[in-house]
Order: C-alpha cells, then structure tokens, then sequence
C-alpha cells in the first residue's frame, strides 16, 4: 500500500481512496482488465459506477502510474507501469498473461542495420500455448 501511496505522490494525483484501490487491485492481479477491477472492488465501493473506475484508469494512464496491454482478441488489461521492463506471454487457451524478459539487443542491432531505425520502446507480445494447457492437453 505505501509503495502505491508513494506512486501517486510523485506524479501529485489526489490519493482519493477509489485510486488506490484500483492501483492495489493490478498490482495484486499483476494483469486485469477494466470489468474485473470494478468487479472486486465495487464491494468496497457499491456506488462507485463501471464509468468512474473507467476514468480513473484512463487518469492513472495519463500520468503513466498503469500501462495498458493492448491483447490481440481479448480485453484490454492493465497493468503497474513502474516494474522492470518485460514483455508478454498471452495463452490462447486460457487467456493468462505472463510476464517475460527478453534481451531484445539483437533486435535493435537488427533493426539499426537493416532500416537505419532507432528502438525508444519495444512490446513484444507472444501468442501461444502456456504449458499448463499444454501439458493438459496431453493429459
Ligand atoms: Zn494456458
Ligand atoms: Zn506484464
């Protein structure tokens, strides 16, 4: 929770009691989409609408507290923008999100040489198999 508090203190966004339950709900989740957020926490807050939580998120967005992953045939989900850089894993099977470093290196070496192109960010997003189904799927 202080880790969060101190979060929303550097970029001077009001820690109103909503945000910081948003912002602790991804962080436990590592990744969520909208829906589920306001799901777990509207018990906390029953008059709090699906439009608010929205609008948080896209606040705590601007000010790059969250990041947003934009997956390939499913919802959007979201996730602490403050972690070491990584990329995803997504499992077309049961849809689970998994955090992955790469050393992404020869990529840039790759991208320099061919089009003289210059890496400032760089998402990869793998869609694929985890091995849990995969190993389910042998059974
Ligand atoms: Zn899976
Ligand atoms: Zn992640």
């Amino acid at each position: 929770m202080d880790e969060i508090k101190e979060m929303l203190r550097a970029t001077n966004l009001k820690a109103t009691p909503q945000r910081l339950a948003i912002l602790e709900e991804i962080k436990k989740a590592g990744h969520i989409d909208l829906e589920t957020i306001y799901k777990n926490i509207s018990e906390h807050f029953p008059s709090m609408s699906l439009a608010t939580v929205y609008k948080n998120i896209h606040t705590l967005k601007r000010y790059g507290l969250i990041k947003e992953l934009a997956i390939s045939g499913a919802k959007s989900k979201y996730e602490i923008a403050f972690q070491k850089p990584h990329h995803h894993l997504i499992c077309k099977v049961c849809g689970d999100v998994i955090d992955i470093e790469l050393d992404t290196s020869f990529l840039e070496k790759q991208l320099k040489e061919i089009r003289d192109f210059e890496i400032s960010s760089c998402d990869i997003y793998c869609y694929g198999i985890c091995s849990k189904c995969k190993n389910k799927s042998q059974g």
